[in-house]
């Protein structure tokens, strides 16, 4: 059985081997039927050049799907939200970490796309439709960092990186707030905003100024922000402040985005659109990519994982239209063209 661990401050949490914590747990936890990971039917490399894509085709995804539209289905009040809530009193096998900082916990997904996919989650119910605060950032980093930096174990080889889908066009299922933590999905390359950071050094955007912008991969086809983040910090306190700021630019960005797309009135984008966005995030960069459509022609499911080149078919026939429509038009169909600029007139500055 896991033995209960419990961190206080971040020099514990940098000190933990939470990648050999994770790993152990997640051999117990799979043996003992608690982790249900179906390693995919079918996998196929996709590169046309401008990002190379995985399509795993995981037949038991039609399951979970069904599983999870039955259980929105009775979630409909906020009592209810807490009486389906996987994450709140989680099982025992699925707890890495059953005490973060007082307000946090780190469990094993029952269900990973990969092996050791673990979630950040809060203690207690704090809905998942809220801002990542600067301790979480902080929390987020130092996870990272930590795994990262102990790179011993084969199967994290080229590491991981965190994501926060926010936003019902998002591709979340579950209301109760987390972070997901995965490594990336192709073993061999660096995930694109690596090579979109590499040389630049960290800034924080200046709405006066046009060289400050986010960057970007000019020939993707999805609208996306990218901020390289600090070589190294001075202090914990820095460290705070300064990923709080590239966040909160980056969602400024989201916020002018969805503001002016939706004072458009063309036919296109007639309603209103809420808020969605999918937040990714390692080392060296953060994203985030404006979101419109959860599912693409309502069958195959995208979240932040999309956007680094993983996507997962529940069958042949949602693989076939993966590979008919090509992951350029499927990406941007469920976020934005990567064209639509409104430029920096009217932007807020909030
Ligand atoms: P999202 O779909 O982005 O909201 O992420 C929620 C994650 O929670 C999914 O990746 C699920 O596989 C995972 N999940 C669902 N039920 C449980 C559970 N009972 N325990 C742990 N993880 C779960």
């Amino acid at each position: 059985m896991s033995d209960i661990v419990t961190v206080k401050t971040h020099e514990e949490l940098l000190n933990l081997d939470l990648q050999s914590l994770i790993r152990k747990n997640f051999i117990e936890a799979t043996e003992a039927g608690k982790v249900i990971y179906t390693k995919a039917n079918d996998t196929i490399i996709i590169d046309k050049g401008n990002l190379t894509c995985e399509l795993k085709i995981i037949n038991s995804l039609v399951k979970k799907e069904e599983d999870t539209e039955k259980q929105s289905q009775k979630i409909d009040k906020l009592e209810n939200v807490q009486k389906f809530d996987p994450f709140l009193n989680p099982d025992k096998e699925l707890v890495v970490v059953d005490d973060l900082f007082s307000n946090y916990k780190i469990l094993l997904n029952k269900f990973p796309v990969s092996e050791n996919h673990f979630l950040l989650v809060t203690k207690n119910f704090v809905k998942q439709d809220t801002l990542l605060s600067p301790s979480e950032l902080t929390c987020i980093f130092n996870i990272l960092q930590n795994v990262n930096g102990r790179k011993n174990d084969k199967e994290n080889e080229g590491g991981i990186f965190a994501f926060f889908n926010n936003g019902p066009a998002s591709g979340f299922s579950q209301q109760h707030k987390h972070v997901q933590f995965m490594k990336y999905p192709l073993k061999e390359s660096k995930p694109f905003p690596d090579y979109v950071v590499e040389g630049k050094e960290f800034f924080i955007p200046d709405a006066r100024y046009p060289d400050t912008d986010p960057l970007f991969k000019s020939d993707l086809s999805f609208k996306h922000f990218i901020l390289p983040l600090p070589k190294k910090f001075e202090s914990e306190q820095e460290k705070q402040e300064l990923l709080s700021f590239s966040f909160i630019e980056l969602f400024k960005k989201i916020l002018n985005f969805f503001k002016k797309i939706n004072a458009e009135t063309n036919d296109d984008y007639k309603d209103d659109l809420p808020i969605s966005y999918n937040f990714l995030m390692n080392e060296n960069w953060m994203m985030i990519v404006p979101r419109q459509k959860s599912h693409y022609k309502e069958t195959l499911g995208v979240n932040a994982v999309g956007y680094l080149g993983l996507l997962l078919a529940k069958n042949q026939e949602t693989k076939d239209l993966v590979l008919k429509d090509g992951v350029d038009e499927i990406l941007k169909t469920c976020g934005f063209p990567i064209q639509l600029d409104f430029g920096k007139e009217d932007e807020y500055d909030y």
